[in-house]
């Protein structure tokens, strides 16, 4: 069974949930924040297991869920009734329906046999505002069994009063170090990783996506031929170049993403950044290149004008024209 000891780098989030767990003294709302792929969903899982867990502490390995006992069980085959994560009717909202019928009106009523009654709520960031009232009203005065789990990419976008009431974890990168050894364990036959935890930054459900992708590794490379080689482009390979970048619509945020990540490199370099803080860690040497080719001033504007193009290719203008453009003034 899942438990603490197999979450990656969050050390200090787990160090005050499993202290959490042996109190016996859960707050009332809790807010995990961190993108997708970070692990709030397995951490939540863990802790909530943790604290319904029924075996005694001297027969368990610290503050881990057993694995064995009732409540474990159930937790495990998704069919405890005190550990309860919304589900909402449609994937692209938490309605003000979803929040009433699944926590405010469940709540009210007691633990099935656990002496809590824990939600996890996915995604709350997708919740209307109505829907984030319906919540504050649970918040201001919770029934002393419950534990209300929020999971959110962004918890600015939450009403304030809602963050007020809970005690936020800010989920954190993980060391590109270990992101390397866990995609290692996990599949010994990657060669190169670089290329995926850089592209990640500290998100290991990003590099797991990335290093199982055959398009990333194709993008990446494209991408990488792209920037290292546009300073001696002639008019033709920078029309061609900007046929590859916009060949792909669903790519577009990838794509601008590496620029914006690359350039900021370049920029980190030029202004006497060390080399072990490189996102690019792997490529030291075109980025130093770059950084001797670029004044500061055009580093930055080249920066400015992929923020640009991003905005613009949104607004549905032709992507070729607007790559062919960035690249001429990265030439
Ligand atoms: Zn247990």
């Amino acid at each position: 069974m899942m438990g603490f000891r197999d979450i990656i780098g969050q050390d200090s989030i787990i160090s005050t949930l499993t202290g959490v767990v042996k109190s016996g003294k859960a707050a009332h709302a809790y807010i995990f924040d961190g993108e997708k792929g970070m692990g709030k969903k397995t951490l939540a899982a863990v802790f909530a297991r943790a604290l319904q867990c029924e075996t005694p502490f001297d027969e368990r390995e610290g503050a881990e869920p057993c694995g064995h006992c009732h409540s474990c069980k159930c937790a495990e085959s998704g069919s405890h009734p005190d550990i309860i994560t919304l589900v909402p009717e449609k994937t692209s909202s938490i309605g003000v329906s979803d929040i009433r019928s699944q926590v405010v009106n469940d709540v009210a009523i007691k633990p099935y046999y656990s002496p809590r009654k824990i939600y996890i709520i996915p995604d709350a960031n997708l919740m209307t505002e109505e829907a984030e009232n319906a919540l504050l009203k649970t918040l201001e005065e919770p029934p002393s069994y419950a534990v209300i789990i929020i999971l959110s990419d962004n918890k600015d976008r939450l009403l304030p009063t809602i963050v007020s009431r809970a005690v936020c974890f800010q989920m954190r990168a993980v060391d590109n170090n270990e992101v390397r050894s866990f995609l290692e364990r996990k599949n010994p036959e990657l060669t190169d990783t670089s290329a995926v935890i850089s592209f990640a930054r500290g998100n290991l459900g990003r590099a797991v996506q990335l290093s199982e992708s055959e398009e990333f590794k194709l993008l990446f490379e494209k991408l990488r031929r792209i920037v290292t080689g546009v300073r001696d482009m002639n008019d033709t390979g920078i029309s061609l170049a900007a046929a590859e970048a916009a060949g792909k619509k669903e790519e577009g945020d990838d794509v601008l993403s590496f620029l914006l990540l690359w350039f900021r490199d370049v920029l980190f370099l030029k202004a006497g950044g060390s080399e072990e803080r490189l996102i690019f860690f792997n490529e030291e040497r075109e980025l130093a290149r770059a950084a001797a080719y670029y004044s500061f001033e055009r580093i930055n504007r080249i920066i400015e004008e992929i923020k640009t193009v991003r905005s613009r290719l949104r607004s549905n203008v032709n992507p070729e024209n607007t790559f062919e453009l960035l690249f001429m003034n990265m030439r």
